[in-house]
């Protein structure tokens, strides 16, 4: 299967999905891009995330390649989530439709894989980290960063070309394919030109600072937005320091990228 197959088996599925009745959200285009498995970085995240942080082979002992996708929100999602100090229930709502919707593809392309005879290994869209330390064994934005998805933000996200609003999945494939190229400007307006800033005046807790963020009290209001959407799945998401800022749905430093 070529690299072209698995972008365009990724967007059809995703515009299929956002069709079916049962599903509140929509997402746009998908971002698709590839990681070598033996890429000498994903070594480096046992530094820069956790000593425990996993490697492709872990996954899979064959691993050759490693597929990261971005999954922009929909602007219909993005902005039910502007105003108020806590998560909107259509943001609440995504974040649980946008794991599922992982999961699923994920399914989908290892079935189409392995009926190719390739394997693959499904990791979940999020819940793979240590409670007390909040730190995941299996960083979904730094994997995206090898890939060349984007550049790390102030606000702790990926900005990507579709900017900083959705969710990224990834999977382990045995199967070789070239890998894309990575980042190297920047594009968060603040790592660029020390302006903007945005994002952390947007912040509903103080958690996050120019030059900290504290994680704990970013968690606390996590947990409080999961107690306030109880009547649906675990809801721990917030995303008030990703909507409303130039960096939401574009890269802002190249604005004519989208
Ligand atoms: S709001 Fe501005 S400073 Fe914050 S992440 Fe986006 S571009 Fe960077
Ligand atoms: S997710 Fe919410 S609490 Fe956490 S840093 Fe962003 S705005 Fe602040």
């Amino acid at each position: 299967m070529k690299k072209v197959e698995i972008k365009n088996l990724i967007n059809q599925y995703v515009k299929e999905y956002s069709e079916r009745k049962e599903i509140e959200s929509k997402w746009r285009e998908p971002i698709v891009k590839f990681a070598n498995a033996n890429d000498e970085m994903f070594i480096k995240l046992k530094e820069i995330v956790s000593p425990t942080h996993a490697l492709p082979e872990d996954f899979l002992d064959d691993a050759k390649t490693v597929i990261v996708y971005f999954l922009p929100f929909d602007e219909s999602v993005v902005n039910s989530n502007l105003k108020g100090k806590y998560s909107s229930e259509e943001w609440a709502k995504a974040y649980i439709e946008t794991n599922q919707l992982i999961l699923n593809l994920n399914n989908h392309i290892k079935k189409k894989l392995s009926d190719l005879d390739y394997r693959s290994t499904i990791i979940p869209a999020t819940h793979n980290f240590d409670e007390g330390s909040l730190i995941s064994d299996w960083s979904h934005r730094h994997v995206g960063y090898i890939a060349g998805l984007g550049k790390f933000a102030l606000n702790n996200m990926l900005i990507t070309d579709k900017g900083c609003c959705g969710r990224i999945g990834s999977i382990v494939i045995n199967l070789k394919i070239k890998p894309s190229q990575r980042v190297n400007n920047e594009y968060c307006l603040y790592k660029s030109k020390e302006i903007c800033k945005k994002c952390v005046q947007r912040c509903v807790n103080n958690a996050l600072k120019v030059d900290s963020f504290d994680s704990h009290k970013c968690y606390e209001i996590l947990l409080y937005n999961d107690e306030l959407h109880s009547d649906l799945e675990l809801t721990d998401a917030c995303g008030k320091c990703c909507v409303n800022l130039p960096c939401s749905f574009t890269n802002p430093v190249d604005e004519k990228v989208k």
